[in-house]
């Protein structure tokens, strides 16, 4: 199923998932998606790359066993350094295993000298993609804007041509403040961005996985996160489960203001979304 169909009549709930860095564990990944089936899943997407080592194929092996348990799968798909050759492969190992929907990345920039692949941005692959295939585009979007662009403005002016050259539903970064996400929407809609947005969400339950989103992505701590940081961070179970609280705090607000989605990761923590997910789904 197509991930734009779902928004039709419902705040969807999705949820990412990562495979695992050694192929020798990759029976983990399994058993955290059998957990996260009980959820109730929307959909659920696999990253590529992010976090996890493996293949292409090892990704989207993980997404056609989420689609043929009866849950619509997202493939995350980062262009960097692809060449248009090897994306047609990837394209018609979709098809074959039946996957529609491809979350189309540009992919962070490595450090130091790389090939730069046959696409520069996102949108350029999303363009090609769009005339060699009939697939559902998810795209990425940054309510802060996005850390390597100038400034919000020239941020929006790039989504708006990423939406245009064939995005169905957009997910964002993470972020920790409501109204970085209300104000990003309201540019969205100046710039006359009207596919669903899904707000993502990473309940933060250690300071070493912060400081980590905070480097690679630029990520802003309201004052409140940080005061809850301070207080909890030398007890893993109190900064745990003040971690879920935030998490829930900012999926109720964003329900209660009419969200399209949400979007969860899980970092493979089925314990942690089972939290989440029983605190919210009442309200969905
Ligand atoms: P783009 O949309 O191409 O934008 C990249 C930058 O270029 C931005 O600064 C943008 O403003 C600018 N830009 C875009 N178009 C133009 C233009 N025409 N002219 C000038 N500047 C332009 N990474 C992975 O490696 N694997 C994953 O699985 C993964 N999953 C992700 C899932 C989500 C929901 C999100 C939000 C991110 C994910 N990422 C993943 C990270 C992502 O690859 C990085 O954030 C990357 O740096 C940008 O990717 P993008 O697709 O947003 O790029």
């Amino acid at each position: 199923m197509k991930t734009k169909e779902l928004f039709k009549d419902k705040t969807i709930l999705s949820y990412e998932v990562f495979p695992p860095k050694k192929a020798t564990n990759l029976s983990s990944i399994y058993h955290t998606l059998d957990e996260l089936k009980e959820l109730s899943p929307d959909c659920i997407s696999v990253t590529y790359g992010a976090g996890g080592g493996g293949n292409h194929s090892q990704s989207l092996a993980i997404a056609q066993s989420i689609k043929d348990s009866g849950i619509p799968a997202i493939a995350h798909l980062p262009c960097i350094g692809m060449t248009q050759k090897e994306l047609l492969e990837i394209l018609q190992e979709l098809e074959q295993r039946g996957i529609e929907n491809i979350l189309a990345l540009r992919g962070d920039l490595p450090d130091g000298q790389y090939a730069p692949g046959d696409f520069e941005y996102a949108s350029d692959m999303i363009a090609f993609i769009k005339e060699h295939g009939d697939f559902n585009i998810v795209a990425a979007c940054y309510p802060e804007g996005h850390i390597d662009t100038k400034n919000k403005v020239e941020d929006i002016k790039h989504l708006k041509i990423k939406v245009d050259a064939g995005v169905d539903h957009l997910i964002t970064q993470l972020f920790l403040d409501n109204q970085d996400f209300y104000a990003f929407k309201e540019r969205c809609e100046l710039a006359g961005i009207e596919v669903p947005i899904e707000a993502g969400i990473m309940p933060v339950v250690n300071k070493s996985q912060i400081e980590r989103m905070t480097s690679l992505c630029g990520v802003k701590l309201p004052s409140k996160f940080t005061k809850m940081m301070d207080r909890y961070q030398d007890n893993p179970v109190a900064m745990r489960d003040a971690g879920i609280a935030y998490a829930v705090n900012q999926i109720v607000d964003l329900i209660s203001q009419g969200v399209d989605g949400i979007h969860l990761y899980t970092m493979n923590n089925p314990y942690i979304a089972k939290r989440i997910y029983q605190a919210v789904h009442n309200l969905i």
